[in-house]
């Protein structure tokens, strides 16, 4: 039992190889032999057409010398003739020393002016003897036969060379085929081992494409994505592990700080008060950044449920800059708000929107320096909205550009603020959510626009 595809493979086509070879050989040799047969055919009515006719115009005696005449000397080895009276007596024949073995009675009894071939071995002789009988008048019986050597000859010379021909191609087929089905399967070589390398953890090699064929070339083109995409995910993984455990121990060794120092220390019920109250916000962050993590994980993986309702951006944009009014107010910040006079309105998640607007502003005020502005805008185009926070504070490098919406990435220059690195990340989750997207273009030293676009439309996420 053969195991392997190749070989499989290689076997089917063989043997309809071999199914089809042995067709057109045998349709040739049919051909062939037919065509040569039906000349014999031909020859043998002629040769009984000329007797019978001198038969009747002339009689039995100029009939038998005409069939002595017929056949020379030298051709009494290829061609007989013999004519048989009604009580199959043999009234006349050509040299019969080479067709002795030839039963002396006719085996046909045709009807007059019909006539009747067949084949007949005859001992002795190495091939079948073609005869015709032919019915003469007063139901005389006229009897040509031949041996047709050369066609003989020629019949196992075809074989013969059909035969090697034959084993030939065969040996060339299956050659031919495991070479194909080889071929055809190295793409699947190449993506079993990379399997296998996946097996083991490697995710960083990707399967070369070759010539194998398109079907293959998508399959290895799904593998490579799919690769990298486990290989992509496998990072962030690696990275949000290492991160969230750089960022819970930093509050876990506080609030132990706290509570030992509290434990050990003399203090009065104001400062135990006042360290309580400090554990309590230590842990009101670690909930916080534990909530926000969750959610983005939910929100990625598209396991949220969305309540669609109809959202009034005009309205969400003044509520939460209402929200941030105090915060701004402490730095002297102006917050500017440009909407159009209509009214723009998309459908999604009211309180998540407002949420990843709230993000966006609070860093904005985060980040921009005492006496600057904010400006909080929003423009609708034909299937989406554009809300755009611009502010004119720290701006992010072309770097960190490209890593600010990573969960944990935080700019060093904003080290010195609180903060967790995940508001970002939240705000793309939501935004992919609703089907829309978030882009930054900031300067440094000038300020930062981040503008959360919105389809107008939104079928979201169930
Ligand atoms: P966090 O603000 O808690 O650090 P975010 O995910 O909200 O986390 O932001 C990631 C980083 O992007 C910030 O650490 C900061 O470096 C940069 N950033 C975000 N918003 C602004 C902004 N408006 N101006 C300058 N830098 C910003």
């Amino acid at each position: 039992m053969i195991k392997t595809l190749k070989g499989r493979l290689a076997l089917i086509y063989t043997f309809l190889f071999t199914i089809i070879a042995l067709t057109v050989f045998f349709y040739i040799y049919q051909v062939i032999t037919g065509d040569l047969n039906i000349r014999i055919d031909e020859e043998l009515l002629d040769d009984a057409q000329e007797i019978v006719a001198i038969f009747e115009s002339s009689g039995l005696s100029k009939a038998a010398e005409e069939i002595l005449l017929e056949v020379e000397k030298e051709e009494a080895e290829t061609i007989f003739y013999r004519l048989f009276s009604p009580q199959q007596e043999l009234l006349a024949s050509s040299n019969l020393e080479y067709w002795r073995y030839l039963p002396a009675l006719p085996k046909h009894f045709p009807r007059i002016e019909e006539n009747i071939y067949d084949w007949q071995h005859v001992p002795e002789h190495n091939f079948e003897v073609r005869s015709i009988y032919f019915g003469m008048q007063g139901d005389h019986i006229l009897q040509i036969g031949v041996e047709p050597v050369e066609n003989g000859n020629l019949f196992i010379l075809l074989f013969e060379t059909f035969s090697i021909a034959f084993v030939v191609l065969t040996l060339m087929g299956a050659f031919l085929s495991l070479l194909v089905s080889k071929r055809a399967m190295l793409g699947i070589d190449r993506l079993r081992d990379s399997f296998i390398r996946v097996g083991h953890g490697d995710f960083t090699q990707p399967v070369t494409i070759g010539q194998e064929g398109e079907e293959i070339e998508t399959l290895i083109d799904t593998f490579n994505q799919m690769q990298h995409k486990i290989q992509t995910l496998v990072e962030e993984l690696h990275n949000v592990t290492n991160n969230i455990a750089h960022d819970l121990r930093s509050p876990v060794t506080r609030i132990r700080g706290m509570t030992e120092t509290t434990l050990t220390g003399q203090q009065n019920l104001s400062e135990y008060r006042e360290t309580a109250g400090h554990i309590v916000e230590e842990c009101d962050s670690l909930v916080s950044m534990v909530n926000t993590m969750l959610e983005i994980a939910e929100s990625d993986a598209g396991v949220i449920t969305v309540i669609p309702e109809t959202v009034d951006i005009s309205h969400m944009i003044h509520d939460v800059a209402d929200l941030f009014l105090p915060v701004a107010e402490d730095k002297s910040i102006d917050i500017q708000i440009e909407l159009p006079l209509e009214p723009i309105q998309v459908t999604g998640d009211k309180s998540r929107l407002q949420r990843a607007l709230a993000n966006l502003l609070d860093n904005a005020l985060k980040y921009t320096s005492q006496k600057n502005q904010i400006t909080l805008s929003a423009l609708a185009y034909d299937t989406y909205v554009c809300i755009c926070v611009l502010d004119t504070g720290i701006g992010i490098s072309e770097e960190d550009q490209k890593h600010i919406f990573d969960r944990f990435f935080r700019g060093d220059p904003s080290r010195s603020t609180p903060g967790n690195g995940l508001g970002l990340s939240l705000v793309k989750s939501i935004a992919l959510l609703h089907h829309g997207d978030i882009q930054v273009t900031s300067v440094i030293g000038k300020g930062s626009c981040f503008q959360l676009t919105l389809p107008l439309y939104m079928q979201c996420q169930k």
